[in-house]
Formats: C-alpha cells, structure tokens, sequence
C-alpha cells in the first residue's frame, strides 16, 4: 500500500470540531489497520481570510493540489458577511473546485433504517433509500457567459445568465456517472428538460451514445419537473441519477432532506483522475459552533467515500459505513437526530465510532 497524503482543510464553525473526529478516525485507520497515511492541515474559507486576507490561500491550493485527497469540513459564518463578494469564505469554495476541477459532484441520499422517524416522508416510501445524485459542478448556467444585469433602451433593467454546455462536459460527467452506476446496482436516470432545453436535448444525445459503451447499465431519461415529483413520490425507484449543475444543486437537496438529517450526509466532488475533495453536505452551522453537539457521522461517511472513490481502499470505506451503523445500533445520537432522547457530544461520537473500528481490526 502506497503512502497517500490527504490535505485537511477544517474551515469555519462546526468545520474544525468535526473534523477533529474525521482525524481520529484516520489515526485509527493508520495505527489499527495498517493504512499508510499523512495529514497535512491548511486554512480555507473564513480561516484563509483570517491568516492570509484570502478565503483560498495559495499555500492552501499548493497543498491540496499535491494531495491525493482532500477532505473539507464547511466554511462561513456571520463574521464574514459583510466582506466583498470575492474575499467571502464561499468563494474559497468554488475556486477550489474550479482550481481542481471538480465536476463531478456525488451526493448521495441514504436512510439509516435507525432514524426512519427523521424524514418527514411515510416509513414505507423512505425505508431502505439509497440513491446517488451525480451533479456536474463546473459548468451549465452557474458559469456560463454572457452573465450580468444590463439597462435596456427604456431604462428597465435586465437580469440574464446563459445556459451551455460543451459537448466534453457532458460526455465527463456522463461517464463519471455511468462508472459510479457500474459500482452499483447499474441504473442510471439522467435527468434534462430535453422537451423545452436545446442544451438538454444534447445533453440526452450524449448520454445515448455514451450508454454504448456501458451495455449492462440501464440507461432511462426524465425530465427534471417529474424527477423533482417522482422524488417525493416513489424516490426508491431511482439508483443513479445524473445532472446539470442547477438542476442537481435543486433535486440533491430534496434527495437529501427525505433522509431527514443534514448531519448524516457526506459527499465526494471529483476529478477526472478520481481525485477529489470530501465533505459533509451541511454547512458551519453558526448557531451551534462551539456547543460541541454537532454530529461528526457526516464527516467520518465523507471519509469513507474518499477511501472508496479517490484511494483505492472499499474495503476500509465499507468498515466505516458498518461501524456507523453499529453506534448507531447501539443507540448513539447526537442531538439532531435525538428526536428528543438522550444525546451525545461530538468528541463522544467520534470515540464511538473509532471503537466500533477497533472492534472491526480484531
Ligand atoms: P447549515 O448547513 O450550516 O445549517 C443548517 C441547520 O442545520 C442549522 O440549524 C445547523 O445547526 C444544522 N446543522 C448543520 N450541520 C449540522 C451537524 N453536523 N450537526 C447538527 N446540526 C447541523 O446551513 P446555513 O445555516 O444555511 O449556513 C451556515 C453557513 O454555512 C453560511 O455561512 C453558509 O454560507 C455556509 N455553508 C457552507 C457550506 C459548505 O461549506 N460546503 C454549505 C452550505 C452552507
């Protein structure tokens, strides 16, 4: 097993007391079970602002560029708002993920049998759920130009954005998802507005082609009004799902919140080299950074999607999973996903989870 280095980048609010946890867990990995690793930490976000006047300091990109991975806690917080657009934590954000070219954004939606009562959906619709969002993340109309607010002739202002995608930026996107469909049950929905979107019809066009190449994944369309439906209404149907930026942005959160707990779910933004960058899917939480009640699980599940999508290691990403569910089992819950009942700390969470690890090894 080759040495692989992982950049860790904490962030702003909960970001540094969840990944404390992550970092446990990876000690844990390293000393119990024999996985060659090294850390390297660096600031982004708020931090990158507070040491280098730089949500992405350089010293930041130089790191994560020479990693293998990079796992992200969540950057901002009320501090940083009344700053200029560009020097906000979010940037960092999105230049890390245009830096490294990012485009291909794993979301994925799973219910822990263990918390059924946290979606808002009926048991029988949400039990057993697990579903993947494949979200390109670098381009459609959150990048595209001509962009701005112009005045027209009469004085009335317009707002426009451009919606486009090259042909490369599908097909890499497709066959990321496409791959992602191999590794699980092989279904794959794409979801496009093919009846009104000239870029979505060759947006479909593409994936037709590309699903030549993956015969024994089955390959179906939707457009993304009845996607948006289908998803509350039956979401076990879907697999895989793959998308547009925007698109994904909107149909990924839904997915999300039939688990019912922000806290719970991790995610992977990928290159075309499967390296990546890995982080909870929820945000610095400000409203309770410093409590110590955060629920670190997102973050130890992003770690187990890096082990299995950047590092080559399924098997230890598959220890993870089965250790959560395990403190899971055992009745460990952090105060979101309480429902009332006992809870416990971050740190303690954390500790459970490296136990059932620990178990695992021997
Ligand atoms: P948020 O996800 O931070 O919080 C939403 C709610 O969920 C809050 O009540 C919070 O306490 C709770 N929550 C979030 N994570 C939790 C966890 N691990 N355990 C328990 N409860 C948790 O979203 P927000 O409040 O809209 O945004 C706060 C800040 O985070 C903003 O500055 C926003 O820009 C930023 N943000 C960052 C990212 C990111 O870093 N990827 C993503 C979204 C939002």
């Amino acid at each position: 097993m080759s040495m692989k280095k992982i950049a860790i980048l904490s962030g702003d609010g909960i970001g540094p007391e969840i990944v404390a946890e992550a970092i446990k867990l990876l000690d844990c990995l390293k000393h119990n079970f024999g996985f060659d690793v090294e850390l390297e930490s660096a600031a982004i976000g708020g931090a990158g602002y507070d040491q280098d006047g730089d949500p992405l300091p350089e010293s930041t990109l130089t790191i994560c560029q020479q990693a293998d991975a990079v796992l992200l806690g969540a950057v901002g917080g009320p501090a940083y708002e009344g700053l200029e657009r560009e020097l906000r934590p979010e940037r960092g954000l999105l230049r890390i993920r245009a830096e490294l070219e990012l485009f291909s954004n794993l979301r994925p939606a799973m219910l822990y049998p263990q918390l059924a009562s946290a979606s808002s959906l009926k048991d029988e619709i949400v039990s057993g759920l697990d579903i993947m969002i494949v979200r390109e993340l670098t381009g459609g109309i959150y990048f595209g130009q001509p962009r701005g607010i112009r005045e027209l002739d009469n004085g009335e202002k317009q707002g426009f954005n451009t919606l486009v995608y090259a042909e490369y930026e599908i097909e890499r996107i497709g066959r990321s998802a496409f791959d992602i469909a191999m590794l699980r049950n092989k279904k794959l929905c794409s979801v496009d507005k093919a009846n009104v979107l000239e870029v979505s019809e060759l947006w479909r066009e593409v994936m037709n082609r590309l699903s030549t190449d993956y015969p024994e994944v089955e390959l179906s369309h939707m457009y993304v009004d009845n996607a948006s439906m289908q998803l509350v209404r039956a979401p076990k149907q879907f697999d895989v799902m793959v998308t547009t930026n925007m698109f994904g942005d909107i149909l990924s959160d839904t997915a999300a919140m039939l688990t019912g707990s922000i806290g719970m779910l991790p995610s992977a933004s990928l290159d075309s080299n499967g390296k990546g960058m890995y982080e909870p899917i929820h945000g610095s939480a400000p409203d309770i950074a410093g409590k110590s009640i955060a629920n670190p699980l997102a973050t130890l599940l992003s770690v187990a999607m890096m082990l299995r999508y950047s590092l080559g290691e399924a098997e230890l990403a598959n220890l993870i999973d089965v250790a959560v569910g395990n403190v899971l089992n055992q009745g460990f819950r952090t105060a979101d996903i309480a429902d009332g009942a006992n809870s416990v700390s971050t740190a303690e969470m954390g500790d459970a989870v490296v136990a059932a690890m620990r178990v695992q090894s021997n």
